[in-house]
């Protein structure tokens, strides 16, 4: 019993019941999730002021760095040359990281601007595809992109769907073997589209698939060097699917190499992605 007003957070589910005359109602549960989003918004908030206070000294150093080697680093000896770009490397990849750690704190506190619209999955598969297409050439990996059907369409923001597509990819070409082909696709699902990349690469070992979407869970931590990846691009993906009110997850194919999918609400079902995750 509440002697005054406090405000709560309810998670709600709700589940069909029926018998064989059919649909009788539903059932809802409505969980007390006020304290696990307040830990929630405080950690969001913690790392999003962290990731600001660093951007600032990153960014002056940084300028500083490309000052010193610009023109090819001229007057300096090659020690001091060598020196100073693996510094600018390294600061580029620490750069990466602050923005992907403010992005994911930004969408995890439903912050990252989001504007929904109704997108041919097809030109979001096109266009994630061109952008990689250097990367691929580059390491001798072939892109192909098979929608099963033209006209299949996604209810989200366009940007953000861009970035999970974009992500997976990256990832495929990324640990892809050179000579191997990347297949991306679209079908159409009951609740909405399946998209999926699937490569011939490594995999992922069966033990990790759990945590492979939290961040900095890498396979292997000598991959954050020899991959230049932030370890935060799954968590990204995720964050933006759920926020999309979808789901993404991992398989291993019989055949070898990995499958990344995701499935998104069609337009039908389009309205605000936040309402049903929780109710104040
Ligand atoms: P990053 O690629 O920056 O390391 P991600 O969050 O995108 O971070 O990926 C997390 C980890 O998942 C990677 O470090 C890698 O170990 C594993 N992984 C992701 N995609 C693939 C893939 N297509 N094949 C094999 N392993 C993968």
């Amino acid at each position: 019993m509440l002697r005054s007003p406090v405000r709560r957070v309810l998670r709600r589910y709700s589940c069909p019941v029926g018998n064989s005359h059919g649909l009788q109602g539903r059932v809802f549960t409505y969980t007390d999730v006020t304290a696990e989003t307040d830990v929630d918004r405080l950690k969001s908030e913690f790392v999003s002021m962290a990731s600001h206070e660093l951007r600032t000294p990153l960014t002056s150093v940084h300028g500083a760095l490309q000052l010193a080697l610009s023109g090819g680093g001229v007057g300096l000896n090659e020690e001091d040359r060598e020196l100073l770009a693996i510094s600018l490397a390294n600061t580029e990849r620490l750069v990466r990281l602050v923005n992907d750690l403010l992005d994911l704190s930004k969408i995890e506190a439903g912050r990252m601007p989001y504007s929904p619209e109704v997108l041919p999955v097809g030109t979001l598969l096109d266009e994630a595809a061109r952008g990689m297409q250097a990367l691929a050439n580059l390491r001798g990996v072939r892109i192909a992109v098979e929608a099963t059907s033209d006209g299949q369409r996604v209810a989200g923001d366009r940007d953000q769907l861009l970035r999970v597509v974009t992500n997976l990819l990256h990832n495929a070409v990324k640990y892809s073997p050179a000579g191997s082909l990347v297949r991306l696709g679209a079908v159409p699902q009951p609740d909405g589209v399946l998209v999926s990349v699937d490569d011939q690469g490594p995999g992922v070992p069966a033990e990790q698939i759990d945590r492979l979407f939290r961040p900095f869970s890498r396979v292997g931590v000598h991959e954050r060097l020899t991959t230049g990846g932030t370890g935060l691009g799954l968590a990204i993906s995720r964050a933006i699917v759920e926020q999309h009110r979808g789901r993404i997850w991992v398989e291993r194919p019989p055949a070898g190499g990995s499958r990344f999918a995701f499935v998104v609400p069609g337009p039908a079902r389009e309205d605000d992605p936040a309402s049903s995750r929780a109710v104040a």
